[in-house]
């Protein structure tokens, strides 16, 4: 009877019997042989890679260049023309530095981690993910609040690198060139500028936390799913070549711009001075010793060499966000209905009353958003099975629906 070469049981005590030339392999067998082949392979291809990768150095020749990057941030953002430049060259000089060779001149490009200073809502999350979708990057945003007290690189920092791998799809390679949005970097800034009133100094640990993982570190992440068994390693992830874009709201930082600059304008060529200043717009004139004078400590500062402003959004900017940008939130809308074969218009009027309404909340961008949402939901639950071909948002609708919005949160 026909058997196994390599189990040697016969034809009646297997499920399936393969025949080769020479001999028989049962299925048990060639699931073993299977499993043997795959992990080799395995071994194999991960060793090669990683040497491959580490002899092979980043080609930024491919990177899109500074006008380019803005002009596709033109596509998402509205205005913030100064934060797009300084993003757009900040991005392109990171990139180059990774695909720098050890010169014999000795020029070493540093990091450009960047920090963003503008009010909430205007755009200082949007234009981070927006530049990591352009260059494909593995991109995760962090409160910088998570960061802890103790100072040291702990449970915090891991899980903010774990997420970057887990978005690079375990690739370490990527997630190392990844870009790392921490928001409400002010929130943790102590509360006054002088280190010696020891009960005001809280954030200065916390931001200790953050100092190591923008300075560059080792972290050990734990792998996939956790370290499930002991002998499992840990992935050590380098933050030297993550990219940090800080944001932050640093409410109040005005006056500290306003203080500086009347003490900067006294004497010769003052009045002059004065009258150049945009004192509506202080925001522009921000420097590094403003955010010293805020709370941030002079380390993180000096990690974050590429310091950049967001202006407040006014009505023509907020009507913008609405219809312009390659996403926006009317076309999303009307994307959503496209999908039932309804098409969505909106008059202009309901436009312009929808902008009113989110300077009336003060709430910027983000305000629109929620008006938008509560007035479409009505729509949205009735039209897909009205049997319409078409929605026509008027501004008695808006006027009407908000009304009623109130009245049921009342
Ligand atoms: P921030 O991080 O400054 O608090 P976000 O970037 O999260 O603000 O903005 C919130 C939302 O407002 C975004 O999702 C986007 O829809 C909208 N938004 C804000 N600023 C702009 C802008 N300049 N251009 C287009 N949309 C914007």
């Amino acid at each position: 009877m026909p058997h196994c070469s390599f189990c040697g049981r016969p034809q009646d005590e297997v499920k399936l019997l393969i025949n080769g030339l020479n001999g028989c392999i049962c299925n048990d067998c060639a699931e073993q042989a299977y499993q043997v082949v795959k992990d080799y392979f395995g071994e194999q291809d991960k060793a090669t890679k990683g040497k491959g990768r580490r002899q092979k150095s980043f080609d930024w020749s491919h990177m899109p260049k500074p006008t380019e990057i803005k002009a596709y941030l033109d596509q998402y953002v509205i205005g913030q023309d100064d934060a797009k430049r300084y993003l757009s060259v900040a991005v392109y000089n990171h990139y180059k530095r990774l695909g720098q060779k050890t010169e014999p001149d000795g020029v070493e490009i540093e990091k450009s981690n960047i920090i963003m200073v503008g009010s909430t809502g205007t755009g200082k999350t949007l234009l981070a993910r927006t530049i990591a979708k352009l260059l494909n990057v593995p991109f995760t945003i962090v409160d910088a609040t998570v960061f802890t007290e103790a100072g040291y690189v702990g449970e915090d920092v891991e899980s903010i690198l774990s997420r970057l791998l887990q978005v690079a799809d375990y690739d370490l390679e990527q997630a190392q060139r990844g870009i790392v949005f921490v928001d409400e970097i002010d929130k943790i800034a102590r509360k006054s500028d002088n280190p010696s009133i020891t009960r005001d100094v809280s954030g200065e640990g916390v931001q200790q936390g953050l100092l190591k993982m923008l300075e560059g570190t080792m972290v050990n992440v734990p792998p996939k799913g956790g370290r499930k068994h002991p002998e499992q390693d840990y992935i050590h992830v380098d933050t030297r070549n993550i990219l940090f874009i800080c944001g932050g709201a640093f409410d109040g930082i005005e006056r500290k711009i306003a203080q500086r600059l009347n003490t900067h304008v006294v004497g010769y060529n003052s009045v002059q001075n004065v009258a150049r200043i945009d004192q509506k717009d202080l925001m522009k004139y921000v420097l590094p010793q403003d955010l010293k004078s805020f709370g941030l400590i002079p380390e993180i500062i000096g990690r974050l060499p590429v310091l950049t402003y967001l202006n407040p959004l006014d009505r023509t900017a907020l009507r913008a966000i609405l219809t312009e940008p390659k996403n926006s939130i009317i076309r999303q809308q009307q994307k959503l209905f496209e999908m039932d074969g309804i098409k969505l218009t909106f008059d202009d009027d309901a436009l312009e009353y929808m902008v009113d309404k989110a300077i009336e909340y003060k709430l910027g961008a983000r305000g629109l958003r929620s008006i938008v949402e509560s007035i479409m939901i009505r729509p949205q639950f009735e039209m897909p099975t009205s049997g319409e071909r078409s929605f026509n948002v008027t501004k008695e609708f808006v006027e009407n629906e908000l009304n009623k919005a109130r009245i049921s949160a009342a």
